[in-house]
């Protein structure tokens, strides 16, 4: 039934409303500002309907509007970085935050956030500290280094190292290490921000010894290995390995470097991951300096860790970019306890968040996909069939971009009429569009959700959001 379209004169004025008794928890909330803003904007839409005589009688009582306002207060104030559940299969997502810290790491990060600490202020003496310090023990215990720096993330590590030590000055990388990660950073173009001149030598596929060798003149500053992070060279290939590039350098009385990427402090394989040489063995190999992220395998903040010979570093230190690539306390708080966890390496996958996720046997998400299934079917409805199913897992974030772990979730195929591909992109859209929102991946005309990164403490939230029909 139509009903007559209200007059632009009928809407309650704004004062009126303000001060009537459903606004109230809306003020307190929110403010008389942000009340005023959004009322203001509401009755201007009123108004707009009033002149085409589109506006709906029902729609200017009081308590309509006091709700309508309340839902545009509401969803501006909706925080923009939200949580979400990573059921990508990918570990260590870029774009979804990498590592989760331990418990240990939050609780001195929100220490450290609340109360005034020491950053950069020497408790022995009393005198300015350096804010390095608290971590530098730890990274040289961990890695072998003779000394360790901390900037924002690794791009800004390699950046620095670059610019402290190679400006004007040419650097030595094998063309097939010539990576890119994640578009924007790319090892030529940081190289030219770092004001070094880049020489490629050999081919994508092979580099000889003697290509290195060959390229060493009066201008070089270091010969550079990079980690090929997100890329496999495979068939026929060649490189020089850290050793032997080091070897060469030092023969000529350069440093050598190596960009590692993830760096891992242990090796990963006794937990049955694959293999990723460690800093330790890397610096052992020869490397001066080794760079690294924070928030990729190590399982801590995001941070950029230089570690290697002393001098260098402190050249690095000098570098008035430091200052500006500096961490903040949040970081360092962090990294501080994330590092200590290695000291115990039998605890270390109980501990490290990531690692924990890293080794959840399959049969943990599998016991736990057949548990959860006939809640998830439920709330699917009939358009859509899941079945708790094998896949893999990946690391993300560099470690080998292959998929590797043996996992398990779900793989939701539509059941109705109509284009498959459509109906999948329909789910995938619900799930984002939740309170929480459900990240999975579509591929082979099925929408996967891995459960992986769904660990028991977040179950019963992730079940909650399972009460209502999904799409
Ligand atoms: C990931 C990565 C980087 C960039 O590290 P961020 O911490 O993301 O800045 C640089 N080099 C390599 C080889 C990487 O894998």
């Amino acid at each position: 039934m139509a009903s007559v379209p209200a007059r632009a004169a009928d809407i309650p004025s704004l004062d009126r409303l303000l001060n009537a008794a459903p606004m109230r928890p809306a003020l307190q909330q929110y403010g008389h500002t942000q009340v005023v803003g959004a009322l203001r904007a509401h009755l201007d839409t009123l108004r707009q309907a009033a002149l085409t005589g589109e506006l709906a009688a029902g729609s200017i009582a009081a308590e309509a509007i006091t709700r309508q306002v309340r839902k545009a207060l509401d969803a501006a104030a909706r925080p923009r970085l939200r949580a979400v559940f990573n059921l990508t299969g990918t570990v260590l997502h870029t774009n979804l935050g990498r590592a989760l810290l331990p418990d240990d790491a939050v609780a001195a990060v929100v220490q450290a956030l609340t109360t005034p600490a020491n950053l950069e202020f020497d408790l022995d003496n009393g005198g300015r500290g350096d804010r390095d310090d608290l971590v530098e023990d730890l990274l040289r215990e961990l890695t072998g280094a003779q000394a360790a720096t901390v900037v924002n993330n690794n791009a800004a590590a390699v950046l620095l190292m670059l610019s402290s030590l190679a400006d004007r000055r040419e650097v030595v990388v094998s063309r097939g290490e010539l990576v890119e990660i994640g578009g924007a950073f790319r090892i030529p173009d940081v190289m030219k921000r770092a004001g070094a001149r880049l020489v490629e030598v050999g081919t994508t596929n092979r580099t000889h010894p003697a290509d290195y060798e060959s390229a060493i003149g009066p201008r070089t500053a270091m010969l550079m290995k990079v980690h090929c992070s997100n890329y496999a060279v495979t068939g026929f290939t060649s490189s020089v390995d850290v050793a032997h590039v080091a070897d060469i350098a030092h023969r000529a009385g350069l440093p050598m470097t190596v960009d590692l990427g993830s760096g891992t402090l242990l090796d990963l394989s006794r937990w049955g991951l694959p293999r990723e040489d460690t800093v330790r063995a890397t610096l052992s190999a020869g490397a001066d300096l080794v760079t690294f992220s924070g928030d990729k395998l190590l399982g801590g903040p995001q941070a950029g860790l230089i570690v290697g010979r002393a001098d260098l570093i402190r050249r690095i230190k000098k570098n008035p970019l430091k200052r500006a690539l500096r961490v903040g306390k949040l970081t360092l708080a962090a990294l501080e306890p994330v590092l200590a966890l290695y000291r115990a390496p039998e605890l270390l996958a109980e501990r490290l968040t990531t690692l924990r996720l890293l080794t959840r046997p399959a049969a943990q998400m599998r016991e736990q996909a057949e548990r959860m299934l006939p809640a998830l079917q439920q709330a699917l409805g009939a358009g859509y069939k899941a079945v708790a199913a094998p896949m893999f897992s990946q690391i993300g974030s560099g470690a080998l971009p292959v998929d590797q772990l043996p996992s398990y979730g779900y793989a939701i195929r539509h059941a109705g009429p109509g284009r498959p591909g459509r109906a999948l992109e329909k789910l995938e859209a619900a799930l984002r569009a939740l309170p929480r929102p459900v990240i999975g991946r579509i591929g082979d005309k099925a929408l996967w959700l891995d459960l992986r990164c769904l660990e028991a403490r977040d179950e019963s939230a992730f079940l909650a959001q399972l009460q209502a029909p999904l799409a």
